[in-house]
């Protein structure tokens, strides 16, 4: 069996920038990505997200986190948060920026893939996990 571990010194020869691809942000925290950045914030308002500001102190966005994956917006929460880590990961790595009404559309479409999989392979989804967009 190959071993999924990446050879340390493979790790060491890669260049992430420390700073955010989008905005250029000079720091690219998790409480950036999840909620200072613009673009970021962008997206998670377009998909009808909540941004409760006491939420993003560093200290609560596992909180945020867990509430969202717990909500009832589960899905699309994370779907949305797929398609932002590839987003993340296009710029870095395919050097392709996309733009903010293709993530938004990769995340409801991803959304909707994933409710009909649910329901072609008889999940009990409550209608409360299906948002209208
Ligand atoms: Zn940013």
């Amino acid at each position: 069996m190959p071993s999924l571990q990446i050879p340390i010194d493979i790790i060491a020869t890669w260049q992430l920038p420390p700073s955010c691809t989008r905005c250029s942000s000079p720091m690219e925290d998790l409480c950036h990505c999840l909620h200072e950045c613009p673009h970021y914030k962008e997206l998670w308002l377009r998909i009808g997200m909540s941004l409760h500001l006491n939420y993003f102190l560093q200290t609560y966005v596992i909180v945020w986190i867990h509430d969202m994956v717990c909500g009832v917006a589960s899905n699309l929460f994370i779907a949305g948060l797929w398609q932002s880590w590839c987003w993340r990961n296009n710029v870095i790595f395919e050097h392709q920026h996309w733009q903010i009404h293709e993530v938004v559309r990769k995340t409801f479409i991803l959304h909707d893939d994933c409710i009909t999989y649910h329901m072609h392979n008889g999940h009990n989804l409550s209608s409360s996990h299906l948002l209208a967009h």
